[in-house]
């Protein structure tokens, strides 16, 4: 296909964080570019996200006095995933992620010293926040391709890929031919199609949706996994999927639980320090036998628990799942059981009574000894000795990302069934799987994937666009 014959030299399907990114980077190297967004405006999950990244070796971190690495990000990141990831994927994450930062805080983008801080388990912080959050960062990524002359088309949600002759050579959007030399598919993830779940995550899909929601962008469909594998790409990282632990009151993402309840099995016995950070938290909760999870307080603890989070500022949240009018209003609707004894509210929540007696009576030790010593959980401890006695079902099974998708190379060219790459097509962002592992590194993870890979799926595409031409 000539240049003539082109609609544009690079498309990008998809305006979150990914496909602009790509964008942007396409447009530095001289294509021609466009992009087209099936939602009102871009912006997908990108736009809602807390805008923390992920990464190593940053001016960030030098001017906070942090010596840190791409090899050190690659050795934790590997190993946090027991090295069930594919290496050449994970080093060219770690090798970009400092590069990405800069050229982020190149755009415009704000991320303060003071919003650097430890998002996951790591050693040293590697979580930096964007000043406004996933929606700052997404306009600035705007306003850099409108400078650049990147046609953006919303409202236009991309159906099928041109294949010709073996080659990826455009799309088909409400039923017109778009031709291009290559194609970047960044339509994020598949969390709001509740099939493309169940074959990829069906642990999660089968459970009430009280507790089993997706909280993203309502246009992460799974669009472009679905198109790439109708042109033969292969897909990957089923069954991943970072859970986010919640009582099922409400949609909002309920991850702190206040230290003054005990989280047990069905056998009655602790298994986490319930303030655990949630790239552990949930996964820890999910291994429980039959994923079965119960929140155990007493009386005091609810009456004293305040109406407002208590990170409410910093996670833009209004509700808090745990006040105590929140609990006691879902007492009378069921969803909380209260009992006036522990044996009773055993029985009544279909836990083991023999267990939860002998692990209250540990933990109330504990705490009047002056701290958990079976899992060290610091804050605001409480007995749990007063009737009524509580229990609330807790389970990990929302989420506000998704992890499976199509195989990519770390030139984020798209691979086949015999690992091949597809000629003219690239992918990045959720759409593709591999980067995201069975375990979250922490807050950023997504992000980092989402505009590393797609940086290098823009240079990609345009350097193979100039070269089919
Ligand atoms: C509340 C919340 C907070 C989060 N906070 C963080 C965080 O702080 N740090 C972090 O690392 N991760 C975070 N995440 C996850 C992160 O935001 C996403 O993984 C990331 O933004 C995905 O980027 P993407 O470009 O792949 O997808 P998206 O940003 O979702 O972009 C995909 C775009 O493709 C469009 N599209 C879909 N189908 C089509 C189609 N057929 N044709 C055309 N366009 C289409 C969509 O409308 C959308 O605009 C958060 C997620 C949520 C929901």
């Amino acid at each position: 296909m000539t240049r003539a014959n082109r609609d544009c030299d690079v498309l990008i399907v998809g305006g979150g964080g990914a496909g602009m990114a790509a964008a942007i980077e396409a447009a530095d190297q001289g294509a021609a570019v466009a992009v087209l967004e099936a939602g009102t405006r871009p912006g997908g999950s990108t736009a809602l996200s807390g805008g923390v990244v992920y990464a190593a070796g940053t001016s960030i971190q030098r001017a906070a006095g942090w010596d840190d690495d791409a090899e050190r990000m690659y050795r934790y990141y590997m190993t946090f995933n027991r090295w069930n990831l594919e290496p050449w994927l994970i080093r060219r994450l770690c090798e970009e992620s400092a590069p990405t930062l800069g050229w982020l805080l190149g755009l415009g983008v704000e991320m303060p010293v003071d919003g650097l801080y430890v998002s996951g388990v790591e050693d040293v912080p590697r979580g930096h926040h964007t000043r406004g959050s996933g929606a700052a960062l997404l306009e600035h990524l705007l306003g850099a391709a409108s400078a650049r002359g990147v046609a953006i088309n919303s409202g236009v949600r991309v159906e099928a890929l041109l294949v010709e002759q073996g080659r990826v050579a455009g799309v088909v959007a409400q039923g017109a031919v778009m031709r291009a030399g290559a194609v970047v598919l960044a339509t994020g993830g598949y969390g709001a199609n509740r099939a493309m779940l169940a074959e990829f995550n069906p642990e999660i899909a089968e459970q009430d949706e009280r507790w089993s929601f997706y909280f993203g962008s309502e246009t992460s469909r799974g669009d472009g996994i679905r198109m790439a594998r109708e042109a033969g790409a292969a897909v990957t990282g089923a069954g991943r999927l970072l859970v986010n632990a919640s009582p099922g009151f409400s949609r909002d993402v309920a991850d702190f639980h206040p230290p003054w309840l005990v989280f047990v099995n069905r056998h009655g016995q602790r298994f986490m320090d319930e303030t655990w950070p949630y790239c552990i938290a949930g996964h820890r909760i999910e291994e429980q036998p039959g994923r079965r999870c119960f929140a155990i307080f007493d009386e005091p603890a609810r009456a004293a628990s305040p109406s407002r989070h208590p990170f409410a500022d910093k996670l833009g949240v209004g509700d808090f799942a745990y006040s105590g009018d929140r609990l006691a209003a879902e007492v009378a609707t069921g969803r909380v059981i209260a009992a006036a004894s522990l044996d009773e509210l055993a029985a009544r929540a279909g836990i083991d009574p023999v267990g939860l007696a002998g692990t209250v009576t540990r933990y109330n030790a504990d705490v009047r000894g002056g701290g958990d010593r079976q899992f060290f959980k610091q804050g605001a401890l409480a007995t749990i000795e007063t009737a009524p006695f509580y229990a609330a079902e807790v389970h990990a099974a929302s989420f506000g990302a998704t992890s499976a998708g199509v195989r990519i190379d770390p030139d984020a060219r798209v691979l086949g069934a015999d690992a091949g790459s597809i000629p003219g097509l690239y992918a990045a962002g959720e759409t593709a799987g591999g980067v995201l592992g069975e375990r979250y590194v922490g807050g950023g993870n997504y992000l980092s994937n989402a505009l590393i890979f797609g940086r290098i799926a823009g240079r990609g595409a345009a350097a193979d666009a100039r070269q089919s031409a």
